[in-house]
């Protein structure tokens, strides 16, 4: 192939100096893609493709005007591309290209919703080469920057389980874009579990940019010499480097954002309860499982009249708080406005006008604010005195911590740039920054003689018309200006004849003639230069105010916070009051009472029969048992929620409720999306099992919907047994487990903390009704059937359904039937013994033997557990009791199993140990 030379050329070698997957680069008025990403970009934006010759080859070019770059480069950014763009700049011999920056998803500016987007970068020090599972403890950092905002946090993971929790961390920030240090860009495990969990783009960015030296130094210069130290990092070296590669990428992207990021956060974790990312799945915080964002529990609760509250409402959501002392204050401040009705509208509606600070501090910082953004940040920052009024007025939110949240931001500042920027902006400015009319009248003296003049000049314009048709007599007779032909004076082919000699024909029209006259031409040339000086100006104050805005950066972020945190707690407080929610007592004990509860989504499209929930030390697991449907899962779920909420420092649906404060909320239900990823729902359950069982401690809640569910009956009842004993006696964690495993209800017989409840149904007449309330004590029957029945699957299925319920019941057995209508017995399963027994004339007695019970009276009625051997197996706790009473052992056989157990193996010698197998052997043969 020809090498291409000229413009392609030019693309192609632009392409090679960078890593971005697209290049875009100014032709004239055109931003044009050639060759393969032509092709690219027309396929993902639908754009045209035509061919554009090069010295006997042709390329694919595809391309969009100047101005209208930004949506495309959004488009693509969104699709998770990187996006090089190429300007073109003057020289003396003509003009050149280069790269001026690289859009990316991380660091895109432009965004089409109000959510934060999150920039990552995660380093890894110590723990060996060989990836995650390398020798040695390893420490992860992690920053994260919302470059649309300017919020900067970083946090360290190490210990033992460092690697899964710097992967949680990443999920829950849910990153656009992630860059992985050095070490971690050949872990494949770790990368995989990234690009699996998330949608976030992987930027392999300069190995040096995460070097200690230099990511230490571009922290330092980017937050102030002393940050490291207050902020409490100095020497977390990891979270260090990955402060500086977030920055040094920001910066060398050319986003030109890295002004608006004015304060580094160390995220400290013990802060916030600890909630996975399948757990905030589980709950449905911020989408429902099948990834609607409708009939979430943000959606729920969410009333925020700017997009900032809403912002701030769904971080509290995803980051519920353990301190005592901040829930505290929310919740006064939640209570002081619910009880303000009046003063509470008005706050919302005087909040329903600001705009959105903090993202108005990133485009001001990054050059890409207009005047209507300024006049934005202005009228928003004069909110605040009138927020803060309103508050004032009312003593009850006065003295309630609403008075502090609005006391944080500098008001004097926010004040003294609201009056400059109002002094210094029209009221309505244009959209485009180039063609003046910005600046108002008597800002500036310079610029108002300007202004002065070329009005004068356009007046005079205006007037010449009639001038010239008193002086020449010609009535029709207009002056006009266009592009090529500037002003011109214009005169009907009927009075061309009057034209006087001094003016000079430009051109001939089918019905006119044009002219000029020297004075004006001369006119055009002084407005000419008037218009571009003024352009100039206005232009030269604006970007002036524009530096003032992106100076106080801080100041937008602040007023943006405090403005944001009022509407977020106004939306508690008015969803509160809506539907009647109640202030919960907050505890340091391990309890959790809710009196009339409902669960917060549920409640909003049912009839919702509330319920009652009572655990503490001595109800600390409660086994939940129920009819399906009846209601388990919302019984649990809502315990969750209630806690959640009571720890976002909002009411809670209840009547009344305390809640002992937890660290973590773990759960772990149903598993229909996993299933949907093509991952093992089994492998999967028990993933979430084995993080539950690692993670959480006595202060935490524990949410378990049918454990074991995933595997054969007897494997899965064994694991959730054993879970359940280890929960109860080493994890101590406050727990509720849903389960259809009746014998899980014997531990509530045995154990002392641990509690059978069970939704209630009735059922008369073969109708079951679900009464949906919460009681204590187990589930008396399993109504499987009767929902089957509901469900309308076909009666002749139910009624056989029954008679093998009633003959598993008696004789634990089922006997396969025919396709004759089951008049011949082909063939019995025996439970007890797992095999099939051809019988001939439907005698089943394989059961007989073996259906002793151990007479738990916990049931062993459902189909699928076959209940009553597990009990009688299990709640003896060993194998002692595998045979059921002894009653049907012969003594003989108990000697030999008296002496087996007596034997201590380590004590007799072999030869001695055979002799006596030998011995019983025959013993048993003798039998
Ligand atoms: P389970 O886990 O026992 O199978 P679910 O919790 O899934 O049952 O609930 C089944 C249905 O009953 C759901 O549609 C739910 O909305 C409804 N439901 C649950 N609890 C209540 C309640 N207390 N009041 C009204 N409807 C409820």
């Amino acid at each position: 192939m020809t090498e291409a030379t000229g413009i392609v050329g030019e693309f192609l070698s632009l392409k090679e100096e960078t890593d971005a997957d697209i290049l875009a680069m100014q032709c004239g008025d055109f931003y044009e893609f050639f060759a393969e990403d032509a092709e690219l970009v027309a396929d993902e934006l639908d754009l045209k493709v035509s061919q554009k010759g090069s010295h006997g080859s042709s390329y694919p070019m595809a391309g969009v005007p100047l101005d209208d770059l930004t949506p495309y480069l959004s488009a693509l950014v969104e699709r998770g591309y990187r996006v090089a763009v190429a300007d073109q700049y003057e020289t003396e011999d003509g003009h050149a290209r280069e790269i001026t920056r690289i859009v990316t998803p991380g660091t895109h500016l432009e965004t089409s919703d109000d959510d934060a987007r999150y920039l990552a970068a995660v380093v890894r020090d110590g723990g060996g080469d060989g990836g995650s599972s390398g020798s040695g403890e390893a420490t992860y950092g992690i920053a994260v920057a919302d470059v649309t905002t300017g919020q900067f946090l970083v946090t360290e993971q190490s210990g033992a389980d460092a690697t899964s929790a710097a992967l949680t961390e990443l999920y829950k920030f849910d990153p656009a874009e992630v860059l992985p240090g050095p070490e971690i860009r050949s872990d494949d495990d770790f990368l995989d579990e990234v690009r699996e969990r998330t949608d976030a783009s992987l930027s392999l960015h300069t190995t040096e940019a995460f070097a200690p030296g230099r990511a230490r130094h571009r922290v330092r210069e980017q937050f102030g010499a002393e940050t490291l130290e207050s902020v409490g990092i100095a020497d977390a070296e990891a979270a260090v480097r990955a402060a500086g590669a977030v920055i040094a990428y920001v910066d060398e992207t050319g986003a030109g954002v890295l002004a608006s990021m004015t304060r580094l956060q160390s995220f400290d974790e013990s802060a916030y309860v600890d909630l996975d990312a399948t757990t905030q799945r589980n709950l449905e915080l911020t989408e429902t499982m099948q990834g609607e964002r409708s009939g979430s529990l943000f959606d729920t609760v969410d009333h925020t009249v700017t997009s900032a509250g809403g912002r701030l409402l769904r971080e509290w959501l995803q980051r519920p708080r353990r301190s005592r002392e901040e829930l505290d204050r929310r919740q006064s401040a939640v209570a002081a406005l619910a009880e303000s009705a009046m003063a509470r509208d008005q706050l919302r509606e005087t909040l329903g006008d600001a705009y959105d600070l903090e993202r108005l501090a990133s485009k001001a910082a990054s050059g890409s604010a207009d005047a209507r953004d300024l006049r934005a940040v202005q009228e928003t920052l004069a909110l605040l005195p009138a927020v803060g009024e309103l508050v004032a007025e009312t003593e009850r939110l006065a003295s309630s911590p609403l008075g502090d949240v609005l006391e944080r931001p500098d008001r004097a500042a926010a004040a003294e740039l609201a009056a400059d920027l109002d002094e210094a902006l029209v009221e309505d400015p244009p959209g485009t920054v180039t063609q003046g009319g910005l600046i108002r009248q008597g800002f500036d003296t310079e610029l108002d003689e300007i202004v002065g003049d070329h009005e004068a000049a356009l007046d005079w314009i205006e007037e010449l018309p009639e001038r010239e048709k008193r002086k020449t007599g010609i009535t029709h007779l207009s002056v006009d200006r266009n592009k090529t032909d500037g002003y011109y004076i214009q005169v009907g082919k009927s009075e061309t004849d009057q034209v006087p000699a001094e003016y000079e024909q430009i051109k001939t029209l089918k019905n006119s003639e044009r002219y000029v006259i020297d004075e004006l031409a001369e006119k055009e040339r002084e407005i000419l230069r008037l218009e571009e000086r003024r352009h100039e100006m206005e232009r030269e104050i604006f970007e002036r105010l524009r530096e003032r805005v992106a100076a106080q950066a801080e100041v937008l972020q602040e007023t943006g916070r405090a403005l944001a945190e009022c509407d977020a707690l106004a939306s508690l407080a008015v969803h509160a009051v809506r539907n009647d929610w109640s202030r919960p007592e907050l505890s340091d004990g391990r309890e959790l009472s809710v009196d009339q509860g409902r669960h917060p989504v549920v409640e909003q499209t049912t009839q919702f029969v509330p319920n009652d929930l009572y655990m503490d030390d001595d109800r600390q697991f409660l086994v939940v048992t129920g009819p399906n449907m009846s209601g388990k899962s919302t019984y649990m779920r809502q315990a969750a929620l209630i806690t959640l909420l009571a720890q976002v420092g909002s009411f809670v649906p209840a009547r009344s409720a305390r809640v002992g404060l937890v660290d973590g909320i773990y759960t772990r239900v149903g598993a229909l999306d996993e299933l949907a990823q093509g991952r093992s729902t089994f492998m999967v359950e028990m993933q979430e099992l084995s993080n539950i069982l690692h993670s959480a401690t006595e202060e935490s809640l524990v949410i378990l919907d049918e454990v074991g569910r995933g595997t054969a009956t007897y494997d899965g009842i064994s694991i959730a047994w054993a879970a359940s004993e280890y929960i109860v006696n080493n994890v101590a964690a406050k727990t509720l487990f849903a389960t259809h495993y009746h014998e899980l209800t014997v531990l509530g017989e045995e154990l002392p903390s641990v509690q059978n409840v069970h939704v209630a149904a009735d059922e008369r007449d073969g109708d079951v009704t679900f009464l949906r309330t919460v009681e204590d004590g187990p589930t008396d029957r399993s109504y499987g059937i009767h929902v089957a029945d509901l469900a309308g699957v076909p009666g002749p299925v139910v009624d056989r359904s029954r008679e093998v319920l009633d003959r598993l019941r008696e004789e634990e057995a089922i006997e396969v039937r025919g396709s004759d209508s089951g008049s011949t017995t082909q063939a019995v399963f025996d439970l007890s013994s797992g095999q099939f027994e051809t019988a001939a004339g439907g005698s089943a007695g394989g059961g007989d033997e073996t259906a002793a019970d151990a007479g738990s009276g916990s049931g062993g009625e459902q189909l699928a557990t076959d209940g009553s051997h597990a009990v009688g197996e299990s709640a003896g706790g060993g194998s002692e009791t595998a045979t059921d009473a002894g009653s049907a052992l012969d003594p003989e056989v108990e000697d030999v199993l008296d002496e087996l157990r007596d034997l201590d193996v380590n004590e007799t010698p072999p030869v001695e140990l055979m002799a006596k197998v030998q011995d019983w052997q025959a013993e048993l043969d003798e039998e």
